[in-house]
């Protein structure tokens, strides 16, 4: 997902400072939380926003969600569609399209559904 300059440029930031040594998957995945913490106070007060913050803290999350992945072996690319296709079966396009509703909703939509047609 990002370059492989990205990759390295990230790699070199964290040797070059011994960082790595803090770098556990709990350390990350509580960075990954504070700083969607600090995304998200960007919108605090309302939806207006400032560009140059939103940008500083989405690439936070970013970095630190790149970070953990290196950590525990994953590739990004892999696990973001393995789970899109999890989603994609949860939110079926007949049932969510223009829908804001939860998967647990819809499934039970179609238990009825099932229920209704095996009743006749
Ligand atoms: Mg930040």
């Amino acid at each position: 997902m990002p370059s492989p300059a990205t990759l390295a440029a990230l790699r070199a930031f964290v040797e070059e400072r011994d960082w790595d040594q803090f770098h556990s998957p709990e350390n990350l995945a509580k960075s990954i939380s504070i700083e969607s913490g600090e995304l998200l106070e960007c919108f605090q007060w309302g939806s207006d926003f400032d560009q140059t913050r939103v940008e500083e803290e989405l690439a936070d999350v970013v970095t630190y969600c790149i970070h953990l992945a290196n950590r525990i072996g994953v590739d990004l690319d892999e696990i973001v569609l393995r789970k899109l296709e999890s989603t994609r079966e949860k939110y079926p396009v007949d049932q969510a399209r223009g829908r804001k509703v939860k998967y647990t909703q819809l499934a039970a939509e179609r238990a009825g559904d099932a229920e209704r047609d095996a009743q006749g």
